[in-house]
């Protein structure tokens, strides 16, 4: 996978050359360019804001440097960070991974000029994404965050697959509560069924633990969980 961000701040970046995304650029799975916005600026002080039209606090991102770096990099699938986007969810990581070319476009101050995002729909798909319900400083980090979701999905990526199967959001649920070695610590035990060995029952019990965590943290995901999906003991826990 291809993957170009275009950010006025290219140094926030750095955190793309470590563990599994870092570990992904090395081995070829994912190439990844970072571009600094204000390469495409053309005056001394290197302008990618001013003011609104209209009138009203802040300023907004010029067009004419994102044009040209939106033409520089080419096409693919744009992804455009931004609290007025569509909620960001695993379906659309899923989905995202599948392609061979993303370009991430970092909005800063009080966004770009909404004529790039409408050029750039005229010749390839644009996504206005947001995190959620609430507004950053600018687009670098919900890009961060957005890679690690996809990039975690490319094949070859994560060392055991199955854990894609098993987690959260993977089948519309929450994952179970998890534990590791010591059995006891600070005088909380490992729940019995987890050390005894039987597999059915384990798998029953974090089955269980899916479903009633899914319902008390989640009532929007459960209310939207195919009723098809669950069998008898389900709807018992
Ligand atoms: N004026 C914008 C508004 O009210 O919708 C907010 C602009 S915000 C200060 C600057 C940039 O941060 C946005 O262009 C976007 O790139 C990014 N950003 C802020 N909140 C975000 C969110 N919830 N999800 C994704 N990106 C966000």
């Amino acid at each position: 996978m291809r993957v170009d961000i275009i950010s006025i701040f290219p140094e926030y970046f750095a955190p793309l050359e470590l563990s599994l995304i870092g570990k992904a650029r090395t081995t070829g799975l994912l190439d990844v360019a970072v571009h600094d916005l204000r390469t495409w600026t053309s005056d001394v002080h290197r302008t990618v804001d001013d003011t609104p039209y209209g009138g009203g606090p802040g300023m907004v991102m010029r067009p004419e440097p994102w044009g040209q770096a939106l033409d520089a990099v080419g096409e693919g699938t744009l992804i455009v960070p931004s609290p007025v986007g569509r909620p960001f969810t695993q379906a659309d990581a899923h989905e995202l991974a599948e392609l061979d070319h993303l370009i991430f476009a970092c909005g800063r101050y009080e966004g770009i000029d909404q004529r790039v995002i409408d050029d750039a729909a005229a010749r390839m798909p644009v996504r206005e994404v947001s995190l959620g319900d609430y507004v950053l400083f600018g687009g670098e980090v919900a890009v961060i965050v957005i890679m690690e979701a996809i990039v975690r999905l490319l094949p070859g990526v994560l060392g055991n697959a199955d854990s894609l199967t098993e987690e959260s959001h993977a089948a519309g649920l929450l994952e179970s509560p998890v534990y590791t070695k010591p059995a006891s610590w600070r005088s909380r035990e490992v729940p019995e069924i987890l050390r005894s060995g039987d597999h059915g029952k384990i798998a029953r019990w974090r089955r269980d633990q899916s479903l009633l965590r899914t319902a008390s943290r989640r009532p929007d995901m459960m209310a939207v969980y195919p009723a098809d999906n669950l069998d008898k003991k389900d709807r018992k826990a």
